[in-house]
Order: structure tokens, then C-alpha cells, then sequence
């Protein structure tokens, strides 16, 4: 895999170590081993895990979670962790923000756990508040569970308006590389070819353009879609893009005047453009969406993740005349009464501590930090990213791939260090703490990322 062949899966060949290993002890302002690593008593919650899950449940790296604080993971054993992944992206206004759970125990104790979709205040306030926060030419908000719920919603929504001016205008274009979640729809808008496997029938209407490289601009768009016509797909039938605003597993951004060509094209085509924010979005990095740094409009927007800080629920917010289309439009725990309280007051927090701002600065640190490192492999290292959204490439020299297996040795030793980071399966060390880190915990946790490098590569 190299840097821009993104559509390949994931590479797990790697086995975290679940024998307990003893490592040197480590105190520090925010990090402490002190036990074995994994931990003697995480063994038999570890094995329950394995026993009764499916195996992918057990891909991650073998930290047994009991309290989670802002940038910090804590287990039983007085060890502790700096998070540099949010969860999966999601805590972007840290672990158990008080003013969240004070949110949550409120409903809890005085209100109600579910109301279906009953009118309720809480969801009035939430997608008034949403409504307040988003660009203004948005301007209605669904509420949902997940982030595959969102984008299947958009998808639907974007047939049923292609199709108002042409019955076969239900074609949607994505990118090779992306993801957008993993229910049928989802899965086959996205662009993880390997992982289709099992679908009998793909969607002929989903296509799926090369993801461009960081000198690709408008040319280059040009060509993708005059490649689909000669491939034989007639242009007259689509009816959206569904833009991942970067794609996931690398942080990778799109060249700004790609984007713009593509909005343009659309807009000549009355094709709409959906951005999957599901990752990107509530100022991961370092404006409220990603799609703003392309400084281009959006038709339908997917949120999700890092919209609470923690509970599930999802968005689809967009123009009217796309959204009040569909009587349907409804599901069982969408806008649910907890969730929504989380949700609003994680928005409150985002906007209260000017987090926004705060990932576009605390961006600047992380990437210089990683900028040194990469300088002292530049044969091997590459970075991308922004905000508090990043990725180290790590590639391996005699083949030029990406080195999943090396960069799973290198997030292993990190976690022995106290430093908390998800395994992609690509070959890129994925960076993205809460927008609340602490400037130096974040140079702590970079410092531990150059430190590993450098025991794991030889
Ligand atoms: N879209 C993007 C860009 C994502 O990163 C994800 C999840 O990682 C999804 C969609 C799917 O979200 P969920 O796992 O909540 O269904």
C-alpha cells in the first residue's frame, strides 16, 4: 500500500502481546506504568472477551478501560494512559466532560429514558441549537443513532430528489478509499473494495473515483469523470457526491481546487455534494467542519461521533427541499431524550471553551512536532492532517508499502509507555486526543510517538 492507494483493507497480521511483560516503570505529569503491561488481572476479562465476542472485537490494543477523564484512560491498576484517540474520535470535548454527565443524570433522574419520536424539549432545543451552529444555507436537522444511519439516510434522500427530475437519476459518486460505515448502503457507497467481498450484488448505480494526490487539482477531476463517461456511465444519472472531507485511515485532505471543480461540476449537472462529517466534524480540525477548508457549500451533511462527546447520536442536516421529502424518515432511538442532552451539552462546551479555535492552535503544535520526526526519517515518514486531526506514515523501505506491521509494533510500545492510540490496520499512526489535551500533554504524547520510532525501527 502506498501513500495514495487507499482502497485496499486492513492489514491485522499483527498480535498484541497478551502475555504480561514487564516494562520499565514510568511517572510522569500525565502517564504512569506500573505494572506488567498487559496487566496479570486484565488477562481473564481479555480472554472473556475473546471467548464470547466476534474476533474482531479484540483487534485493539489490550487496555482494559475503567475511567476515562478528559485526555486520560485509567485501568484498576494505577496505570494511566494519554488518549490520542477520543475513543474512535468521538470525545472531542474530552472524557466525561462534568457539564455532559451533568446533563445525562439530569434527564436520567427527572425526565425520561425514551419517547420514540414523541415531541420532547430536549429534542427541540438540540436541533435548534444544531440548526444556530451550522452553515446557513442547512437548514433542517434529522437526528439519528449511528454514523452508518446518517450516511444511508443521505443516500436515500439523494435518490429521492435525483429521481424527481429523471426516474434513472439515482447515481452516486464516492471515492476508492472511503469510508462512510459498515450497513449495506454504507458499506458500498464507501470505497473499501477488499471489504465488499461479501455483497452478491453491488449497486451498479455507486461509482467510485480515484482518490487524488496532493498536486491533483482540477485537471484531475476533469479526467475522473471524463473517464466514467467512456467507461459508460451516462452523467445525466447522477444525482450526488458523497465526499468524505478527509479520508479516515490517513487524515488525508483533498486538494482545495478538486473540491472546488467538483462543486462546480455539480453545480452545473444539479448534482448535489454530500459531506461525511461522521469523523471530521464539531472542530477536529480546527474549524467546525472540514469541508469549510475547501471554502465550498455543502448540500447534505452527515454528522455523527464527535457531535455528543460520547452518546450515540447521529445527524443529517441539510436543505430543506432535499430533507422534507421523505414521510419515513424516522427510527426508534433517533433524537433519544439522554442522547440529546449529552449532545446539547457537549455543543455548549465546544463553543464555551472556543475548542473550534483551540484545535486549529493546538494543530500547529502537534504537526511541528511530527514535522521533527518525520525530518529524521524522510525516506520513510510522511504526515498528514489538520487541526487535532493527524497521521505518520511509516513506510517500509525495500518495498516503499506502508508498514501496518511495523506501525502495530510501534502503537504496541506506546501503550507500554502510556500513550493511548488506535490501530488502523494501514500503516499510519492515527493522532487525534481531545480538542481539551493540554498543550504539554500533547508534546508528552508526541514525545512518546518519536520515542517509540525510534526503539521500533531498526
Ligand atoms: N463515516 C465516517 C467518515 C466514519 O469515520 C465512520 C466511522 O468510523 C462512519 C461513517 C460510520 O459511523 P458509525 O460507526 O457510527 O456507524
Amino acid at each position: 500500500m502506498t501513500l495514495n492507494d487507499t482502497s485496499t483493507g486492513r492489514n491485522d497480521s499483527y498480535k498484541f502481546n497478551l502475555i504480561p511483560k514487564e516494562v520499565p516503570k514510568i511517572n510522569t505529569k500525565y502517564r504512569k506504568i506500573v505494572t506488567s503491561i498487559p496487566p496479570e488481572n486484565s488477562i481473564p476479562i481479555l480472554n472473556d472477551l475473546r471467548k464470547y465476542e466476534p474476533a474482531s472485537m479484540s483487534l485493539e490494543l489490550p487496555v482494559v478501560w475503567d475511567i476515562a477523564e478528559n485526555f486520560q484512560v485509567f485501568d484498576k491498576n494505577g496505570n494511566c494512559w494519554i488518549d490520542f484517540s477520543s475513543g474512535t474520535f468521538v470525545v472531542n470535548v474530552g472524557h466525561r466532560h462534568p457539564k455532559i454527565c451533568k446533563a445525562i443524570s439530569e434527564t436520567v433522574d427527572n425526565n425520561f429514558l425514551h419517547n420514540y419520536y414523541f415531541p420532547s424539549e430536549i429534542r427541540a432545543k438540540l436541533v435548534k441549537k444544531l440548526h444556530e451552529m451550522i452553515p446557513e444555507n442547512l437548514n433542517k436537522v434529522f437526528l439519528l443513532t449511528t454514523g452508518a444511519e446518517a450516511t444511508e439516510c443521505s443516500i436515500k434522500l439523494a435518490r429521492i430528489h435525483g429521481k424527481k427530475t429523471n426516474p434513472k437519476k439515482i447515481g452516486i459518486i464516492s471515492f476508492l478509499g472511503a469510508m462512510h460505515g459498515k450497513t449495506l448502503g454504507a458499506l458500498m457507497v464507501g470505497g473499501k473494495t477488499k471489504e465488499k467481498h461479501w455483497i452478491g450484488n453491488l449497486d451498479p448505480d455507486m461509482y467510485h473515483l480515484p482518490f487524488p494526490s496532493k498536486d491533483s487539482g482540477e485537471e484531475f477531476f476533469k479526467e475522473s469523470i471524463e473517464k466514467l463517461e467512456q467507461n459508460g456511465v451516462d452523467l445525466t444519472t447522477i444525482t450526488a457526491f458523497m465526499i468524505e472531507s478527509y479520508q479516515g485511515w490517513g487524515a488525508l485532505f483533498y486538494p482545495k481546487n478538486y473540491i472546488k471543480a467538483l462543486r462546480k461540476w455539480a453545480n452545473e449537472h444539479d448534482v448535489i455534494v454530500i459531506f461525511d462529517e461522521i469523523q471530521s466534524g464539531f472542530g477536529r480540525t480546527g474549524k467546525l467542519f472540514a469541508y469549510e477548508h475547501y471554502e465550498v457549500e455543502a448540500d447534505i451533511v452527515c454528522c455523527g461521533k464527535g457531535i455528543s462527546s460520547g452518546l450515540p447520536l447521529s445527524a443529517v442536516v441539510g436543505r430543506k427541499e432535499l430533507i422534507d421529502v421523505d414521510p419515513s424518515l424516522n427510527s426508534t432511538h433517533g433524537g433519544n431524550p439522554v442522547c440529546c442532552a449529552a449532545t446539547l451539552a457537549s455543543l455548549e462546551v465546544l463553543e464555551d471553551e472556543n475548542l473550534v479555535n483551540e484545535s486549529a492552535r493546538k494543530g500547529e503544535i502537534l504537526e511541528k512536532g511530527l514535522l521533527l520526526i518525520k525530518d529524521n526519517y524522510p525516506k520513510r515518514i510522511e504526515i498528514s492532517g489538520k487541526g487535532l486531526i493527524f497521521a505518520v506514515h511509516i513506510k517500509n523501505p525495500s518495498t516503499d508499502a506502508l508498514d501496518a506491521e511495523l506501525v502495530d509494533r510501534i502503537i504496541e510500545k506506546c501503550m507500554q509507555k502510556g500513550l493511548l492510540l488506535i490501530r488502523t490496520g494501514t500503516g499510519t499512526i492515527k493522532i487525534g486526543p481531545p480538542l481539551t489535551i493540554f498543550d504539554d500533554a500533547l508534546l508528552e504524547g508526541i514525545s512518546v510517538i518519536a520515542e517509540s520510532i525510534r526503539e521500533c525501527i531498526a
